[in-house]
């Protein structure tokens, strides 16, 4: 009984569940749809790596001697489902269909109907790819007040033995993170990642992506990343040797001009399915085993694998399709136009969102602490902004960029991923950057002209929030502080705060 195989765009990987036992009579199926180009405003570079990546996936497949249909972008076929059927239809001894569960909600609640569409079977397998199963997640959230990461973390580091030692976790503590946040001198030079050129499947990719998406944010003809496992592993290796001793002690620090710090870029391999998680933990811990990276540099990356990538995917399908409409803060206000270009006079902002445009990248501090505390000390709407992390990362994917976007940096799901609101005022983003140097705005300053806004946006959110707000003991002390302050100041900074709100996207 031969089967379909259906392999997505962020299924790449060899090792994939659906390909596991796959029969010589099986055939596979890859297919470049309209309506997994179109369901968000994708970056160019994230559509020429997807296409890219699964032709020359294809293409090694059929090298093992598999039967592959490809169905490119110019055949103009709207989606995955009438593919299938094209397929089956074409070949009638396939007389099922398999593939891996979709990591996305939007997509497997479509593919659960295919059975009753299709009239065949539809066999959707587990995604083993991740470490932590959904029957695992459900089991360690059940029964918990509540799902803090810190201890999810701890059972993955048992459960994987990562960096264990029969004595417990490698150095005697489970996290190293107090090491990890100084700020970068403009002066260090840090090593640059790896880059791959693009070969002549990648250069027909960047031609047909300028095409067809030319207005999507981005520009197709500056693609660098890697397209291959080969590839994606080696600029990995790269990492370990030359990046990572320097990752945990830079993690949080963000510099003038400097997209990539010394981050690992590995987001934008492993979500697609070019990287194998245990593959680049184990290359962790070994170098960590070897005396070539610190302890806090092995932990610190171990930890954002097996723990917040696994716990966000985890959270995810707990929580979902709920989880999407949560706005704990009601926050509704238009996105600004300069999200999409990078257009402010604020230089924290301006430098991020120029980077993520040109690389479909930026690091976590810079989504976290500059795009996302800007957009909830505002009040963006909710949905706004999450539309927005979708469509600019390489590496977005809604089971990650969601929790991430609606959860992490916007507090909308009222405390269910974080424990406190991110908020920092221009102080914070000074201490870890020298973006300030370069800014016509005063960090100094939070009222007058010329005071940066996140320092009048920060008490006023606290201020206009209060009442949601004031009952979580991590904030005590900022609202002590809040309360002491002179009356006139604080409605000083109120008025500084409502004019910048009026004026977003003059900023
Ligand atoms: P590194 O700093 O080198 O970290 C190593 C790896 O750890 C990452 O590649 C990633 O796989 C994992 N990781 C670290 N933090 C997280 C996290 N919070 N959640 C999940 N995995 C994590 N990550 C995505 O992969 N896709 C997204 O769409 C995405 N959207 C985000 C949106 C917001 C608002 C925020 C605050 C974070 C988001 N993240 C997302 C998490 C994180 O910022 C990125 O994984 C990271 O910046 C990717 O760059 P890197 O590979 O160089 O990371
Ligand atoms: Fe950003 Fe404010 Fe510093 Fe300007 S002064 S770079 S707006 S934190």
């Amino acid at each position: 009984m031969p089967a379909l195989v259906l392999i997505l765009g962020d299924q790449l990987s060899p090792a994939l569940s659906a390909l596991r036992d796959i029969d010589q009579d099986d055939e596979v199926l890859l297919a470049e749809v309209a309506a997994e180009a179109t369901y968000s405003w994708h970056h160019q570079h994230k559509l020429v790596l997807i296409f890219s990546a699964m032709r020359h996936f294809a293409a090694a497949l059929r090298q093992q001697g598999l039967q592959v249909h490809y169905i490119d972008y110019g055949q103009q076929i709207p989606s995955l489902l009438a593919a299938v059927q094209q397929v089956l239809a074409a070949n009638p001894t396939l007389d099922r269909v398999r593939l891996t569960e979709a990591a996305e909600y939007r997509l497997a609640s479509e593919i659960s109907q295919w059975p009753a569409t299709l009239g065949i079977p539809v066999d959707v397998r587990e995604d083993d790819r991740f470490i932590c199963s959904h029957a695992m997640f459900r089991r360690w959230a059940s029964g918990r007040n509540q799902l803090r990461m810190e201890y999810f973390y701890r059972e993955m580091r048992r459960y994987t033995g990562l960096l264990m030692t029969p004595a417990g976790p490698a150095g005697g503590r489970w996290n190293y993170d107090a090491d990890n946040r100084s700020a970068c001198p403009a002066d260090t030079v840090l090593p640059a990642p790896q880059w791959t050129e693009p070969d002549d499947i990648t250069s027909e990719v960047i031609a047909l992506v300028s095409r067809e998406f030319g207005t999507h944010p981005g520009d197709a003809r500056t693609f660098r990343f890697a397209v291959t496992g080969k590839d994606a592993r080696a600029a990995f290796l790269h990492f370990v040797r030359e990046r990572l001793p320097l990752f945990g002690r830079y993690q949080d620090a963000m510099r003038d001009g400097d997209a990539f710090m010394v981050h690992s870029l590995v987001s934008v391999y492993l979500n697609c399915g070019l990287l194998d998680a245990r593959w680049a933990c184990l290359q962790v811990a070994q170098a960590y085993e070897q005396n070539q990276v610190p302890l806090a540099a092995a932990e610190g990356f171990i930890r954002q694998i097996i723990g917040w990538r696994e716990y966000v995917r985890g959270l995810y399908w707990l929580l979902m399709p709920e989880y999407k409409s949560r706005n704990f803060l009601g926050a509704s206000r238009p996105l600004p136009g300069w999200y999409w270009n990078g257009q402010t006079r604020m230089r924290c902002m301006a430098q991020a969102i120029d980077h993520t445009m040109q690389h479909a990248y930026s690091h976590h501090i810079q989504r976290l602490m500059l795009t996302g505390n800007f957009a909830l000390l505002a009040g963006l709407s909710v949905e706004a902004v999450c539309d927005w992390y979708l469509a600019v990362y390489a590496d977005a994917f809604e089971w990650v960029e969601l929790p991430n976007t609606l959860g992490m940096a916007l507090f909308a799901d009222g405390g269910v991923l974080a424990s406190k609101p991110y908020i920092a005022s221009g102080n914070y983003i000074n201490k870890m950057s020298n973006y300030c140097q370069h800014c016509p705005y005063d960090v100094k300053q939070s009222t007058g002209e010329n005071a940066c806004p996140f320092n009048a946006l920060y008490w006023d959110f606290l201020a206009r929030h209060q009442e949601q707000l004031a009952g979580n003991a991590r904030l005590q002390l900022i609202y002590g502080q809040w309360q002491r302050k002179d009356p006139a100041l604080q409605q000083q900074l109120r008025e500084r705060a409502a004019w910048l709100l009026g004026h977003l996207e003059q900023l």
